[in-house]
């Protein structure tokens, strides 16, 4: 093991130590994503290509829509084998973080870490980056993990490595969380994205399979929510879906079933800021989003413990719906100058 801190400044070095086999664990944040899923077995597959000895971490479990990805049956889900997980994590020569920017994103794992004098390289792209990395490869400009992985590949003289497999989890990566080509673009994106085409990943199919995919009682539970439990505040520009316990009851909702109905509400004319607050067991969830300058990354961390992106964030309170939902419209008064305008529906 690498004295942290001591080695490892740049890629050059991380290249030249994976020369020889190692034993390497890649770790993902909670709830991981297509990016953090597609980032970790991209550099999976890559390495395991090299010979190195490798473990798949998360702390909890991966979206089923991502089955089909290839080996990621191989995750060791930190919330169903703890012991297995940690072990992996202690037996490391190197871990690999990916697709986050603090360490209480991995929960207990990122305690040990903390502690441990462990060599960690972080891959991520989002904004302000914890500085909890021995070697930290953090592009906020970037799109994705993906690109800010396919990017170190390429510096490191690994593209030999990048095959139809490994193209497919990175484009797979740069498809969630770009919406699909929507959104975080740039004409770096666009040449990775063709490179990748090049290399024999089947967009339509992988479009097919990450976005086409929703079970009947999905749509059924966006619809109520559209029809039943959606709020528009005018004046700021707002809107706001909230989910009970009850709700969560009635059309047993499951992780994922909620996924991208926040966004519904951007698709308002006018509409700056969309909300989707919904009540778990324990806590209160808030999934925050933007169009514009506006930012919810400010809201979700000054008000509701969380963090994110600039339009695109995520919180929680420790109080019920209703009183998180009173909380948060007090919160969009302290922002009012900055809501009393709609997005410009004009170049
Ligand atoms: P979502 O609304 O999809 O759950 O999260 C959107 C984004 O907000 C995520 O990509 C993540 O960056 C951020 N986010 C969501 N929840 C939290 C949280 O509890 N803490 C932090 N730091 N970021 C969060
Ligand atoms: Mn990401």
């Amino acid at each position: 093991m690498l004295p942290a801190n001591e080695k490892m400044k740049n890629l050059k070095e991380l290249r030249q130590y994976l020369d020889i086999p190692r034993d390497i664990t890649i770790v993902v944040h909670r709830n991981p994503d297509g990016d953090a899923i597609g980032s970790a077995l991209g550099l999976y597959h890559v390495l395991n290509q090299m010979g190195h000895t490798l473990r798949l971490l998360a702390p909890s479990e991966y979206p089923p829509v991502l089955n089909w990805m290839p080996a990621v049956e191989e995750f060791i889900i930190y919330d169903l084998k703890q012991q297995e997980a940690m072990d992996a994590l202690k037996r490391a020569d190197l871990v690999f973080a990916l697709d986050f920017n603090a360490l209480d994103r991995i929960d207990k794992m990122g305690e040990y870490l903390n502690t441990s004098d462990q060599t960690i390289v972080m891959i991520d792209h989002h904004l302000d980056p914890e500085p909890y990395a021995t070697l930290q490869i953090s592009d906020q400009t970037a799109s994705s993990t993906c690109e800010v992985l396919y990017l170190a590949l390429e510096q490191m003289g690994m593209m030999s490595y990048v095959n139809k497999t490994v193209a497919t989890c990175l484009y797979t990566g740069i498809l969630t969380d770009t919406g699909a080509f929507a959104f975080s673009l740039s004409s770096r994106l666009f040449r990775i994205a063709g490179e990748l085409l090049d290399l024999g990943v089947d967009n339509n199919l992988l479009q097919d399979l990450l976005f086409n995919q929703l079970p009947e009682k999905h749509l059924r539970l966006l619809g109520y929510c559209l029809y039943e439990r959606m709020e528009i505040l005018p004046e700021y520009h707002t809107g706001i879906i909230t989910l009970s316990k009850k709700d969560y009851e009635r059309f047993k909702i499951q992780r994922g079933d909620t996924e991208g109905i926040v966004n519904y509400l951007l698709k308002i004319k006018g509409i700056k800021l969309a909300a989707f607050i919904h009540e778990q067991p324990t806590i209160t969830k808030l999934s925050l989003r933007s169009k514009g300058d506006f930012s919810v990354k400010e809201i979700a961390q000054k008000y509701f413990k969380g963090g994110g992106h600039k339009n695109a964030a995520g919180g929680h309170s420790y109080k019920g719906l209703e009183a998180t939902v009173k909380k948060f419209k007090s919160v969009l008064d302290e922002y009012k100058d900055q809501l009393a305008d709609p997005v410009p529906a004009e170049i």
